[in-house]
């Protein structure tokens, strides 16, 4: 019987960046792995030095108020930075969602003017605004072939990121505020990283997403297929996000 292949999900401060039920990424991206025949395990990669990054195939980054923040963006750049562009180049993938988004561009600055310098890994930057972006988003996605092409999901964030030339949309808002409420996209792709403000948590209502980094990170295993699931579940809680993002009809 030949020997399960192993897949590694590396999930960055999940004791500090884990709100709004990012958990629900890791156990998502864990399953699918493993209904496909891997063997699939999460590696905690909390502050310190820590070990096996280079053996992580999608990295996972959560969402933290500023107070976590700032608990954990020094230990990136001192510990993290260096490993995880090397994992990066070497094509593993990264989810990075609100407050970890911002932390991988070139910093997050709070409402009070406190500058978080970040490791640049993405070109976007963040400044955060007095008025909270909070609420339902639906975004058309703008990864190729991407079905469906819509992702549902939760924000709640101060920050008003904006994209260098670098750095392209994950997609532009059908409904919420996205990046910064203003350009109209929402989230980022750079490479091997997919950025967003979308909490939820965002994979278990959208798993062609979770299907795109996982076919992405063992791209460099030669596979480019993955085995088609049951996703009547999941796509009808996509829907359900959908439905309620309509606008209501005019009472007659
Ligand atoms: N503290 C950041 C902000 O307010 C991120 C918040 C979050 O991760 N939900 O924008």
């Amino acid at each position: 019987m030949a020997k399960k292949q192993r897949f590694t999900v590396g999930w960055l401060y999940p004791d500090l960046m884990n709100i709004y039920g990012d958990r629900g990424n890791i156990l998502t991206l864990l399953k699918r792995a493993e209904w496909r025949g891997f063997e699939a395990r999460s590696i905690d990669l909390g502050r310190g030095t820590v070990k096996g990054m280079d053996g992580v195939d999608v990295f996972f980054f959560g969402g933290g108020q500023d107070r976590e923040q700032a608990l954990v963006y020094e230990d990136l750049l001192e510990h993290k930075q260096v490993p995880l562009e090397q994992a990066v180049a070497e094509g593993a993938m990264v989810l990075a969602v609100c407050g970890g988004y911002q932390l991988l561009g070139h910093f997050y600055q709070t409402a009070e003017g406190e500058r978080f310098p970040g490791i640049g890994l993405i070109d976007v930057k963040t400044e955060a605004g007095k008025k909270r972006f909070i609420g339902d988003v639906v975004v058309d996605a703008g990864i190729e072939g991407l079905r469906p092409h819509t992702l549902v999901g939760f924000e709640n964030h101060s920050g008003r990121t904006f994209l260098g030339s670098a750095a392209r949309p994950l997609g532009r808002v059908r409904l919420g505020s996205g990046n910064n409420g203003s350009d109209g996209t929402e989230g980022c792709l750079e490479g091997g990283v997919v950025g967003t403000y979308l909490h939820g948590s965002l994979l278990p209502k959208n798993p062609q997403l979770a299907d795109y980094l996982i076919r992405r990170a063992l791209a460099r295993r030669g596979i480019t297929e993955l085995e088609p699931l049951d996703d009547s579940t999941e796509l009808a809680a996509h829907e359900a996000i959908l439905r309620r993002a309509q606008p209501r009809a005019p009472e007659r």
